[in-house]
């Protein structure tokens, strides 16, 4: 199996000075991009999937068809759990293959934020899963997940040193004014916070909401000691436009293995920018 936890992959990005990125992928063609991008870039890669993708894809599929692309292209894969909540659906997953998890507590009072996050630590490094949790509160959508930006609490340092110590996990995403989904208006994100929190802690940490965050501030977050960087929407977007404007310029078009083409070139490239982005690529 050459499925792999994100463990090493990100401890050696924070080494490094580069971030991994985790890709949201949905299907088979989604993840025949993502993989056959990485390879040719020989970039490492974390192929994230929240609750909402493994239940419509089935996860037992995805583990399928990341095992064979792994042995296709020789290359390791995360496989991610994002945004999971629920201890026994985790467990399960980790029982098919999957060994890299992200338990968002972020929503409830640090305490039991603590304990639920521990409680996962506790059992998924049994299997020598790597954890993902989250501080703090991003705003906009995920699933069906939903966080008045208003309300979105960014991340304090003193905080995360506690949480981090007191659950074990193996890398902390923090909020520091990204969002889910789309913005409204270009983000402002707290670079000094990042820089902070990045002097208190020592592993791996965690970027999410990039779709539309501009690159140098993306850049920037790196350079500052970001890891890993979540990336969604953008990819959704790309490829959805490109497949609507084929169908549009093409009415009679019914066969998938044709109009699915244009739409995977267009992930393609965004996949290919973000890689650039990160500078990740040669890094495998
Ligand atoms: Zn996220």
């Amino acid at each position: 199996m050459s499925i792999i936890s994100s463990h090493n992959m990100l401890k050696k990005a924070q080494t490094e000075h580069y971030a991994v990125p985790a890709f949201n992928i949905h299907n088979l063609e989604t993840m025949q991009v993502v993989v056959e991008t990485v390879a040719e870039l020989q970039s490492p890669v974390i192929l994230a999937g929240t609750p909402g993708t493994y239940s419509y894809a089935g996860t037992e599929n995805i583990i399928a068809i990341a095992d064979e692309l792994s042995k296709k292209y020789n290359i390791p894969l995360a496989v991610h759990l994002d945004h999971h909540e629920q201890f026994d659906d985790i467990a399960y997953k980790i029982s098919t293959g999957v060994r890299s998890v992200m338990i968002d507590g972020s929503h409830f009072p640090f305490e039991e934020n603590i304990a639920i996050v521990k409680h996962v630590v506790n059992y998924a490094h049994r299997y020598d899963v790597s954890v993902e949790a989250e501080l703090g509160r991003l705003g906009g959508v995920e699933d069906d997940l939903v966080v008045d930006a208003k309300d979105a609490l960014y991340t304090n340092p003193n905080q995360a040193v506690e949480f981090i110590e007191k659950t074990g996990i193996d890398s902390l995403a923090i909020a520091i004014g990204t969002a889910h989904g789309l913005y409204k208006s270009e983000p402002k994100l707290d670079f000094e916070r990042l820089s902070e929190i990045r002097s208190m802690v020592d592993i791996p940490l965690v970027l999410h909401g990039a779709s539309g965050v501009p690159e140098k501030d993306v850049r920037e977050c790196i350079r500052r000691g970001i890891c890993k960087v979540n990336v969604a929407t953008e990819l959704k977007i790309a490829f959805s436009d490109a497949l609507k404007q084929y169908l549009i310029e093409h009415p009679d078009a019914n066969d998938p293995r044709h109009y699915m083409k244009p739409a995977k070139a267009a992930m393609k490239d965004i996949v290919k920018k973000i890689i650039a982005t990160c500078g990740c690529a040669g890094k495998l």
